[in-house]
């Protein structure tokens, strides 16, 4: 049978147009991109990442975004609309391409249960937040934000590194699979619990797990060995977590960390209840999906309450983003909340400095490219060894998927001062074709979203949702060549509004301003945010680099 993707999601590669300008060019091709099969879970159901993140709405909805943008001029803006092509207007030159609004629904009714009716008279898609935004560059997106959590709580807890300890998480997916080339990174050994074998398969194929095994014993045994003897390890462990779990705790075996990216923000289409093989699951999720919810909640309490038990034991336990300690404490679990996300705990002084997952991407398709910008990076940023060291490591253990990208954690200033160079090394030639620059949503100034970026805030502002909106606003207005703005993405509907934002260097006059403009403003959404919120390393910063904040007193 023939696949949805074949004749429609294509390799775009070169400096070859196939549409009027490289600023539709790169949305077409970065679309395309979400949608390779290499870069995908699931592409054949236009399915991204992150349970049902999706790059479109249906397959119409894709091929007539296609042909938008083949037909799109250099001065009109392409509307969409959950992943549906809605309006071309005319607008001007320094103006973004397209703006996309996904997954938004007014807050009363924000949750699971009408966004899967709308979902099903095709009125919505979910977005999560790279995929329905067209800035997903598989599992290496993730990578350094993870690389980041584990330094941090190996720094915290443990010295420098995690050279002689065991991490246990589960989730192996398009983002979770970066968790066990992250601990290796940091040097430690990791346990990844993993559901579905064929997720585990893709990690050993690209080099992010090292072996898999469906024996408890066995991946306890290989992951204490490694440990006494002080080497880096990870090992795809088949079975379903909250089932593990609690089965590790029969017997005696406890982890140093403890932490899970299972598809916990969605109870239907992402969490595998226990006791049930992928098969069972899919059949009762169709047949009964009231059924699977109640199973799949019911499931989350219990692995969360392993979890808080292997605190107790000693375990350095933290949420991954994925809202399992909502699900726990609805179904009645007193101490869902007892540990900590992972942002709070490690990762919020990098947000007060404008810091976050910082990408680009390589439109020629031309891994030499990337190796360039690489070599700008070590030379433009010596002094920043711990980003130095990251882009050595990055090198050797990465394997692209899809187009080259690279990923580092950059902050206010550094990102306009390294956009520009890429810019300039565009005009010159020294690249062979156009970059594109974006972020996650999940950064210091893009999202809103209690249970995760915005979590523990200094002046409980966490649900304030006002500040992803002026970020979507500030950038479009910049002229970022694509702007996003979603609803639910990480943590599910109710719980997050979060906006992206993808800038083109393809080398001109126009664009150097462009990216001037735009990442000066984005970042520095990230230090405006955490200053108002009373941070002290926000405040110095603000004030050092001079940001512009009117109620900022001296
Ligand atoms: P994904 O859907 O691609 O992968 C989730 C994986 O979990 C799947 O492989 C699935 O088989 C597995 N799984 C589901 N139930 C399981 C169970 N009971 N036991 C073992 N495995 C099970 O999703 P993803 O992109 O990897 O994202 C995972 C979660 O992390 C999502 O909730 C996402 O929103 C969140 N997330 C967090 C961050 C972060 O930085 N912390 C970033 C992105 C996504």
């Amino acid at each position: 049978m023939k696949s949805n993707t074949e004749g429609r999601v294509f390799r775009y590669r070169g400096t070859e147009l196939h549409t009027k300008g490289w600023q539709q060019e790169a949305a077409l091709r970065m679309l395309m991109n979400n949608l390779d099969p290499d870069v995908a879970e699931r592409p054949e159901d236009l399915v991204v990442y992150g349970g049902i993140g999706k790059a479109a709405r249906n397959w119409e909805s894709f091929d007539a975004i296609v042909r938008s943008l083949k037909e799109l001029e250099n001065d009109e803006t392409l509307l969409v609309q959950s992943g549906k092509p809605v309006a071309i207007f005319k607008t001007h030159l320094d103006a973004p391409r397209v703006l996309i609004a996904n997954s938004n629904i007014v807050p009363a009714y924000a949750n699971w249960e009408t966004f899967h009716e709308l979902d099903k008279k095709g009125l919505m898609m979910y977005g999560q937040m790279t995929a329905g935004s067209w800035i997903y560059i598989g599992s290496q997106g993730i990578v350094q934000g993870t690389y980041e959590t584990f330094s941090e709580l190996a720094k915290q807890h443990f010295g420098e590194s995690l050279k002689g300890t065991i991490t246990l998480t589960a989730g192996l997916g398009g983002m979770g699979g970066a968790q066990p080339l992250a601990v290796t990174m940091v040097g430690g050994v990791c346990i990844g619990i993993e559901v579905d074998e064929t997720r585990i398969d893709r990690r050993i194929e690209t080099r992010y797990t090292d072996v898999k095994t469906d024996s408890l014993d066995e991946a306890i045994r290989l992951a204490e060995e490694a440990k006494a003897a002080g080497k880096a390890l990870s090992i795809g462990l088949i079975g379903n977590a909250s089932d593990v779990l609690p089965e590790m705790i029969a017997r005696g075996f406890i982890p140093d960390v403890l932490t899970d990216q299972t598809s916990a923000h969605d109870p239907l289409n992402g969490y595998i209840p226990s006791g049930m093989s992928l098969q069972d699951a899919a059949k009762l999720r169709k047949e009964n999906p009231v059924e699977y919810v109640k199973l799949s909640k019911a499931s989350m309490a219990k692995h969360v309450s392993a979890m808080v038990e292997m605190m107790d034991k000693g375990a350095v336990t933290f949420d991954y983003g994925n809202n399992i300690r909502q699900v726990a404490k609805d179904e009645g679990f007193e101490r869902a909340f007892d540990f900590p996300g992972f942002v709070p705990a490690y990762i919020r002084p990098q947000f007060c400095e404008g810091k976050g997952p910082f990408r680009w991407v390589a439109l020629s398709g031309d891994p030499e490219d990337i190796r360039k910008t690489d070599e700008v990076i070590l030379r433009e940023f010596s002094y920043n060894t711990h980003l130095c060291n990251w882009i050595k490591m990055a090198q050797d253990k990465i394997q692209f998927q899809g187009l080259p990208s690279r990923i580092c954690w950059l902050g206010y200033g550094e990102r306009a001062r390294f956009g520009k160079i890429i810019n300039d090394m565009v005009a010159s030639g020294e690249l062979s074709a156009p970059i594109v620059i974006g972020r996650d949503h999940l950064d210091s100034g893009s999202v809103a979203s209690p249970n995760r970026e915005t979590e523990a805030m200094k002046d409980g502002s966490d649900a304030v949702a006002d500040w992803p909106i002026l970020n979507a606003m500030i950038n479009a207005v910049g002229g970022a060549t694509w702007v996003s703005l979603h609803h639910g993405g990480g943590v599910g509907m109710g719980y997050s509004i979060h906006a992206g934002m993808v800038i083109l260097a393809d080398g001109t006059k126009e664009a150097e301003a462009r990216i001037e403009r735009v990442l000066t403003s984005d970042p520095g959404m990230g230090i405006v945010r955490h200053v108002d919120a009373g941070y002290d390393l926000a405040i110095e910063t603000a004030r050092e680099k001079g940001v512009n904040i009117p109620m900022l007193e001296g």
